[in-house]
């Protein structure tokens, strides 16, 4: 860890502190040091990544959280902007299929860069739906110009900005939820839910999420998904590692106490060991409810209040189960979602009563599928993550984790992974209260804020602070939003008002 002085930097260079150190924060940190500020990256954890951390146990390693890569540039724009190849840092691969998606009754699809294989198989799945499927992806690519190409990397810090893009986003039918947009194109209800369950990606119900979010599936059809060979942690070592080059300090186990407030202005920060270190910005890729609530004093918060942040919508959190198995299952592709019989009365329970439900969907993760230095020799590794309420719910997860876990893995073993039980030789849970106590996240949320609407661009948290000055946020709860492509598109948005405000 490298010691730093209490005192204004002696060199010209402006001092920036950056607060976590997930996508956002690292990206963030190499955008700003490559711009020649001296950056300084804190980190509460003992290692990088945030929701990105990579768990190492009994020689499997599992990646805690992102796993689909998509918009590979972004990523690469970090190393080549630093005047390096990527390719020196980071192996990405193509995934293939994107997805297989298995259904309650027995069916499965899946699709991937193919597109013709694509429109093979929903000829053969509902062949009524094909012109609505063909229609639909036309009227996705518009939106993903107008969302991802246009919109993704502008700030949204004026009323005025969200007035300008209200006219495409009536012409692109936002008022929609993203069920409502693929069921005005296809019929088939599986393939309703194949075209609709991208918002849960970034935390929100298909059920409730603007229509903007039908761009993610566009997305992947753009760039393809993508794996880094040695997993997303490989990925945070390689950002680590060129922030260090540059010459970026980062200090690991280090949580941040307070934000340091004077006259409306960020000027600092304090740790929890009392260290006190002056920036001339500070920049929070912390969960952003929590840095206004617990590192901001009340006084100098007119808007992001305790009332106003109660009374915002979070996304759900998420429950996770890491294992490896002395037994492989070659059969299981990389990326699986398992959808269980109910979809619309999951998600409410879920989103909205809060209910942990006996019934439950799956994204099950085989990284091995792709690269086998995930698991020791001849075993595979896994992980399976089943959306759950946060933590408004109440639910006592000391209590409910160890039967849920049962449950899920009683499922598994008996539709598609036989033998599973008997066979599992490593094994770790996240549960919503990780997400809530190791990640430093407001109720837990696998997500921060849920991506709807009315929270959505200028009325999500700004990407600077509406409370305080010199105070930038990058990550999941600011504009525009989770995911690793919204997390990476915020960093973007903070290194160019940090250069206009500071250079
Ligand atoms: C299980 C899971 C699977 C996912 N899968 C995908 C996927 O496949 N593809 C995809 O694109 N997205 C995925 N996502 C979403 C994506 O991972 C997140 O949106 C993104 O990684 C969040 O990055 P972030 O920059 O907001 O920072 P975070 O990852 O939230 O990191 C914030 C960091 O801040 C640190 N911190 C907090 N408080 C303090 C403090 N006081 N002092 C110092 N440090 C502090 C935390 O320790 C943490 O390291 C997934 C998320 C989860 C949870």
């Amino acid at each position: 860890m490298t010691e730093l002085s209490t005192t204004k930097p002696a060199s010209p260079k402006k001092r920036i502190v950056v607060i976590g150190s997930g996508f956002g924060g690292l990206a963030t940190a190499i955008r700003l040091q490559t711009r020649g500020f001296d950056v300084h990256l804190f980190e509460a954890r003992d290692k990088l990544g945030g929701r990105a951390y990579l768990y190492e146990q009994d020689g499997f390693r599992f990646d805690g959280g992102p796993t689909v890569i998509t918009a590979p540039f972004m990523l690469n724009e970090l190393f080549e902007g630093a005047g390096k190849n990527p390719e020196d840092y980071l192996n990405l691969v193509p995934v293939e299929p994107f997805y297989r998606i298995e259904f309650h009754d027995g069916r499965h699809f899946e699709y991937g860069q193919d597109e013709a294989a694509t429109e093979r198989l929903i000829g053969q799945f509902a062949p009524a739906d094909l012109d609505g499927y063909r229609r639909m992806i036309t009227h996705a690519k518009a939106i993903f110009q107008k969302g991802f190409v246009e919109l993704s990397d502008r700030p949204f810090l004026k009323f005025s900005d969200m007035l300008r893009v209200a006219p495409d986003l009536v012409r692109l039918q936002s008022y929609k939820t993203v069920y409502q947009f693929a069921s005005s194109y296809v019929k088939d209800p599986m393939l309703r839910r194949v075209f609709s369950f991208h918002p849960l990606l970034v935390g929100g119900n298909p059920f409730q999420t603007t229509s903007i979010y039908a761009l993610i599936h566009y997305l992947e059809r753009q760039w393809g998904v993508h794996y880094a060979m040695g997993g997303t942690g490989a990925i945070i070592q390689a950002l680590g590692k060129l922030f260090c080059e540059l010459g970026g300090h980062i200090y690991l186990s280090t949580p941040v106490k307070r934000i340091v407030v004077e006259n409306g202005k960020a000027i600092g920060i304090e740790t929890v060991a009392d260290r006190a270190v002056q920036a001339h910005a500070v920049v929070s890729n912390a969960d952003v409810a929590n840095t206004y609530l617990k590192m901001i004093d009340a006084r100098h918060r007119r808007k992001y209040t305790a009332a106003k942040l109660n009374r915002m919508r979070y996304s759900m959190s998420l429950f996770v189960i890491y294992f490896g198995t002395r037994k492989t299952y070659p059969g299981i592709k990389h990326h699986t979602i398992i959808l269980g019989k109910r979809y619309k009365g999951l998600l409410d329970d879920i989103f909205n009563k809060k209910l942990l439900s006996d019934d439950f969907s799956l994204y099950l993760h085989r990284p091995t599928a792709t690269d086998l230095s995930m698991a020791p020799p001849g075993n595979d590794c896994f992980y399976v993550l089943a959306p759950v309420p946060n933590q408004k719910s109440g639910i006592d997860w000391t209590k409910e984790a160890n039967p849920f876990r049962n449950a899920i893995m009683r499922y598994l073993d008996e539709r598609y992974l036989p033998g599973l039980l008997d066979n599992i030789v490593t094994e770790r849970l996240l549960t919503p209260l990780d997400f809530e106590t190791t990640l430093n996240t407001n109720l837990g949320t696998g997500f921060s804020f849920e991506p709807i609407f009315r929270q959505s661009a200028w009325f999500r948290p700004h990407n600077e602070s509406e409370d305080v000055q010199n105070l930038y946020f990058v990550g999941a709860g600011t504009h525009p939003g989770a995911g690793v492509p919204g997390v990476l598109s915020s960093a973007k948005i903070a290194e160019n008002l940090i250069c206009q405000r500071l250079q």
